[in-house]
């Protein structure tokens, strides 16, 4: 796939055909003194229960290359040891502590500001339950609720108007509102459905005021990865499928950020995109990434 500088785009826009992935405005130089790798899931590494396409070569070349390599999902329905062994099953071999998760930032987020033994009341699934559970709080998943100190929400298949009256009555009450992401969908095998986002709006929407919130693309997940491989914002990279999660994420640290093509957003989308949002790299497939970090 041929690449190019971001001085190539006007060429580029005059032609018709679709544009193809390319580099936008970096040098080699602006590749060096990468130390980390930071990968989302969906979308980038599988989609669904599908494995995509040079993500078990593209991930070992970075550690074979002594990169650090660590996994970022906004996903919150399975914890880390969940994803440890759904990656390790992909031929991807990974410690629970490599992953951060929207699930486990929330918990790490309760943990900040309460006490052990607080009552959550949880809008979400296993992952977001277990997580918020092993941080010693008191976990409700279900009505009736009282004594409710926060109510932490994420992707929940089983939401019903129940939780979402629950959910409502807590928070009119005084529990903190947190959303552990807002995505408005979630790729699977076969196209998009609802994201954890949409039962953050219903809820806000009750309400009447936005949550906190902890997933991409507020910074908090990437502060903490960052802070415990001990890297600075220039020496990481960010590989994601979702210009206003993943990208947005990379823009506001200060970190690079590619855009892979094997999930959410487009090429189109990429070359569209207001500043804040707009990717240093366009990646048809992570076959792409070893060349750009330069591999021979
Ligand atoms: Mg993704």
């Amino acid at each position: 796939m041929a690449r190019h500088d971001m001085s190539d785009l006007s060429d580029a826009s005059d032609r018709s055909d679709p544009p193809s992935p390319r580099l936008w405005g970096a040098s080699r130089s602006d590749r060096a003194g990468i130390r980390a790798v930071i990968f989302d899931l969906d979308g980038v590494i599988y989609r669904g229960r599908r494995l995509l396409p040079h993500a078990v070569e593209t991930v070992e070349w970075a550690r074979n290359r002594g990169l650090a390599v660590r996994f970022l999902t906004n996903n919150s329905t399975i914890t880390r040891a969940d994803y440890s062994r759904h990656l390790g099953a992909f031929g991807i071999p990974t410690p629970p502590e490599h992953f951060m998760t929207s699930a486990y930032a929330t918990a790490l987020y309760l943990k900040s500001r309460g006490n052990a033994g607080d009552r959550v009341l949880v809008v979400g699934e296993g992952g977001l339950r277990d997580e918020i559970a092993a941080m010693g709080f008191e976990v409700l998943t279900a009505p009736p609720v009282d004594g409710v100190r926060y109510v932490a929400v994420g992707m929940d298949r089983a939401f019903c108007y129940d939780m979402l009256c629950a959910a409502m009555h807590a928070i009119l009450d005084g529990a903190e509102f947190i959303a552990s992401n807002r995505d408005a969908t979630y790729p699977v095998e076969n196209g998009l459905v609802p994201g954890g986002g949409t039962i953050v709006a219903a809820i806000e929407t009750a309400v009447g005021f936005s949550p906190a919130l902890i997933g991409k693309p507020t910074t908090r997940m990437l502060d903490l990865l960052l802070s415990e491989i001990g890297c600075a914002p220039e020496q990481a990279l960010i590989v994601g499928d979702r210009l206003d999660t993943d990208i947005k994420l990379g823009r506001d640290a200060g970190v690079r950020a590619a855009l892979v093509l094997t999930g959410i957003s487009s090429a189109e989308e990429a070359q569209a995109a207001p500043e804040d949002m707009r990717p240093d790299w366009v990646l048809e497939t992570l076959a792409e990434l070893p060349p750009l970090l330069g591999a021979g």
